[in-house]
């Protein structure tokens, strides 16, 4: 066709990682029984999502009636169920309140796990029906604790505020360089899922970041088609959204991450292996 030639280049060819979110820390609300809802459920489906192609798998904990919890017990169980298996995929654990309110301590001793990644919430917002805290004298502890186990933090920011903070940290030197961003949008109370403010929270970026994206409920798979094809990482996961299609249930993480691995080979851009997900993430594992 003439004229072909001139056709605009993909922004990105590079390989990609998909990263699989396994549960959240909302509370189940039945809404879909395939959601892992305590230890053995969580590392089985983390490990099955691994199988599927996703090189990092990110970790909530629940209690054994599916209550969300910061608990190290529970995060052991499921770290050392996992670790069981031949599994050598990217851990990611969570840092997350587990619902509460709390922004002390527990909330990051997981880290004594030694996950090669962990995720770090970069401000305070509402969240659903919650506050969901992470004031700044927190953030700075939380880093400390990171850098001494040296866990990299997976800088996770629910609106442009967000990244600007994390900015601010890295000039005062509370976050180390290489950052890892994760862009979380359509959480009630942060950013729309729109591809506009992705494209605003992308722009923040210096171009030395390395970033994923994630969009909550029906945004998952339009953000993960923008983070395809603007050079970011993926994250697919029944923590983001219960659906597969509109009005059809996900039948299990594996089964989501299998969509993101055809996704990326149709647009060129070839799955990588947690390796290659090291090798792009500058883990020194
Ligand atoms: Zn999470």
């Amino acid at each position: 066709m003439p004229g072909q030639d001139a056709i605009t280049p993909p922004a990105a060819d590079g390989p990609v990682i998909v990263q699989c979110a396994i549960t959240g820390s909302q509370p189940a609300d039945g809404r879909n029984p395939n959601l892992p809802r305590n230890s053995n459920e969580i590392a089985d489906s983390a490990v099955e999502a691994w199988r599927a192609g996703a090189a990092m798998v990110h970790i909530h904990a629940r209690e054994a009636d599916g209550t969300p919890t910061s608990s190290l017990e529970r995060f052991r169980e499921i770290v050392d169920r996992i670790r069981a298996t031949e599994f050598d995929g990217i851990l990611n654990l969570s840092t997350s309140s587990a619902g509460g309110i709390t922004d002390g301590p527990e909330r990051y001793e997981c880290l004594e796990l030694e996950p090669e990644v962990a995720s770090y919430d970069c401000g305070t917002l509402n969240f659903g029906e919650r506050i969901f805290a992470n004031p700044l004298p927190f953030l700075r502890e939380m880093a400390a604790a990171f850098r001494e186990r040296g866990v990299r933090p997976e800088i996770e920011c629910f609106e442009p505020g967000h990244i600007a903070t994390a900015l601010r940290l890295r000039d005062e030197g509370v976050l180390e360089e290489p950052l890892t961003m994760q862009l979380v949008l359509g959480v009630v109370g942060g950013s729309p899922g729109t591809l506009e403010q992705a494209v605003h929270m992308h722009s923040m970026l210096p171009d030395e970041v390395t970033w994923f994206a994630c969009g909550i409920g029906r945004s998952q798979l339009p953000l993960n088609l923008y983070s395809l094809s603007m050079g970011g990482h993926l994250r697919t996961g029944l923590e983001d959204n219960y659906y597969y299609h509109r009005g059809e249930l996900a039948q299990s993480n594996a089964q989501l991450v299998e969509r993101l691995v055809r996704l990326a080979g149709e647009t060129g851009r070839p799955v990588a292996g947690p390796d290659e997900a090291r090798r792009l993430l500058s883990l020194s594992a």
